[in-house]
């Protein structure tokens, strides 16, 4: 029998595991998985809001939609609303939504076109988006007679980090999926490739080795120690987080949207569970130490001193080769990217699926491993450009931050040509269709661009009131949305009792 060895038992080590499993075997016991995690190591603990594709993960490997809301706290995610990412205008906050919504296409040129033609009467996301009015409403994608999975349109979760990973570890082992709780003291290697790894409970050998274990990338760091690093740093500033996790006020109602507000050095999350908020300040060290950082953090949420919080250190980057000899890295051990589009779990989800889809055991040459690590490479210097994007449009001033963040638009040159182009007309599939990726379609790229007020010049003719009846039509639609769609808690509620929604109290 085949093998590989997964260590790290954090969200990619058990989401690595159910994904490789699942496609290796299914149809009856394959290949031999195993998970080996250090009693003396905790995981990195954060990670709870993600994108859409985690759906397609979770069905994918047969796991029932409400009993996993259940049993991870898990509420629903609509998009993220972006919060003073530009100075306030007319004593207005900017605030803008990223959802996940598809656009529809518009019968005259497209809905973008339309927007920047019309009179803009409203931003641009209130006014092509029908989740725009579901997020204002604090309303869930669902409807009472939809089923798992089904949504009136593309959402996501936010969840427990750890209790997902339980989640996770109990659906694998079942299916299973072996796991040693032991400390890896050692990773004995030979000529670029892992022999083995040295434990207090023995030695372990296997034909894959996987490093989940987290930012130190203690495998991949010994097939590859020189070199292998491609730092992000010049582009995206932010290397620290401080974060904390509190326990809801009795009747508040957890929202169906992320919170990503700009503060000084950086931005702040706020993600609700069924239970609890968690937040935190991503911020730059160049620009604010520790205790800076806490104190404005706190003060920005109205944390009592009684309330511990917590500090972590980042590193912005990616491995230029994922995966060496027969170690591939997934998770923090692969690099990290901010956390502004939720990105980290998905990043695991298509590293797991990229191993599933390239690894044939004793056919696995340097072709394969070239192929996954141009793919990863690529998808994550893609998504870099996407995040620095939300930066380079500001036009705060108000700190050194704001003002440095002006300088990291040179150091991603692809990104620069785009934003040249978007100067000058809107962006649309075929600007981003050639991506590698494809994380974020043009549909979101617009939501940034736009959100961020940075229009192209048309050179469109229009006639004054020409769109009215696009966007009152949009405004019927989101009205009939809003008609049919349930409240956020009153789900939260059902999924109580079973998800079944038929108990729903009618709004
Ligand atoms: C501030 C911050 C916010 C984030 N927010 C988001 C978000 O909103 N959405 C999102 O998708 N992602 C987010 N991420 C990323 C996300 O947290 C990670 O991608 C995810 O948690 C995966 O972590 P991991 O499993 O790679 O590492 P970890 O959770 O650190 O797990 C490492 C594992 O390795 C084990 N280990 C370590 N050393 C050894 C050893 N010697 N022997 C045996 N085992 C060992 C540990 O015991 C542990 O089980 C965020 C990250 C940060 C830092």
């Amino acid at each position: 029998m085949q093998s590989i060895i997964i260590v790290g038992g954090g969200t990619a080590g058990w989401l690595t595991a159910v994904m490789l499993n699942h496609s290796y075997n299914k149809l009856g016991q394959q290949v031999e998985i195993h998970v080996i995690e250090s009693p003396e190591v905790d995981i990195v603990g954060v990670g709870e809001a993600t994108v859409p594709a985690i759906k397609d993960f979770l069905q994918a490997v047969g796991i029932s939609e409400y009993e996993f809301l259940r049993h991870t706290n898990a509420t629903i995610k609509n998009g993220i609303l972006f919060r003073n990412w530009r100075t306030a205008k007319n004593g207005r906050t900017h605030e803008y939504l990223h959802p996940f919504e598809q656009q529809r296409i518009e019968k005259r040129l497209d809905i973008s076109t339309s927007w920047l033609l019309s009179e803009r009467e409203l931003p641009y996301d209130q006014s092509v988006s029908l989740v725009s009015a579901l997020v204002s409403q604090e309303l869930a994608p669902k409807t009472l007679s939809g089923k798992e999975y089904e949504g009136l349109f593309r959402y996501s979760y936010h969840l427990d980090a750890r209790l997902f990973g339980h989640y996770l570890r109990n659906f694998a082992q079942a299916r299973g999926v072996k796991r040693t709780e032991a400390h890896v003291s050692k990773v004995v290697t030979e000529q670029g490739k892992i022999v083995r790894l040295e434990t207090e409970h023995g030695s372990f050998q296997a034909d894959l080795f996987v490093d989940c274990s987290g930012f130190k990338g203690l495998l991949i760091n010994k097939v590859e120690p020189q070199g292998n690093w491609m730092s992000y740093q010049d582009s995206l500033l932010c290397d620290k987080a401080v974060t904390v996790q509190q326990p809801h006020e009795p009747r508040y109602k957890p929202k169906p949207y992320t919170v990503s507000e700009a503060l000084s050095s950086g931005w702040a999350w706020r993600i609700d569970l069924q239970n609890r908020q968690g937040a935190g300040y991503v911020y730059s060290s160049r620009h604010l130490n520790k205790a800076e950082a806490e104190k404005e953090f706190r003060a920005y949420l109205g944390l009592p001193p009684e309330v511990t919080v917590r500090h972590l250190d980042m590193q912005i980057g990616r491995r230029k080769q994922q995966w060496v000899g027969n170690c591939v890295a997934v998770g923090l051990s692969s690099g990290f990217i901010e956390p502004l589009e939720s990105t980290g779990i998905h990043l695991i989800y298509l590293a797991a699926r990229a191993i599933a889809l390239h690894h044939n055991f004793n056919h696995t040459n340097q072709v394969i491993r070239d192929s996954f690590n141009r793919q990863m490479g690529q998808t994550y210097d893609e998504l870099r450009d996407f995040i620095v994007m939300h930066y380079v449009l500001s036009d705060r001033e108000d700190s050194p931050f704001w003002r440095d963040v002006k300088g990291t638009l040179a150091h991603t040159p692809s990104l620069e040509a785009q934003l040249e182009l978007w100067r000058h007309k809107v962006c649309e599939y075929f600007d981003v269709c050639n991506s590698a990726s494809h994380m974020f379609s043009d549909a979101s790229y617009r939501y940034i661009l736009y959100g961020m007020e940075y229009y192209p010049k048309l050179n469109l003719p229009s006639r004054a009131g020409e769109f009215t009846d696009v966007f009152a039509q949009i405004a019927k639609w989101q009205k009939e949305v809003t008609r049919v769609a349930i409240r956020h808690t009153d789900f939260l509620d059902a999924l109580q009792s079973n998800g079944n929604l038929v108990t729903v109290k009618m709004k």
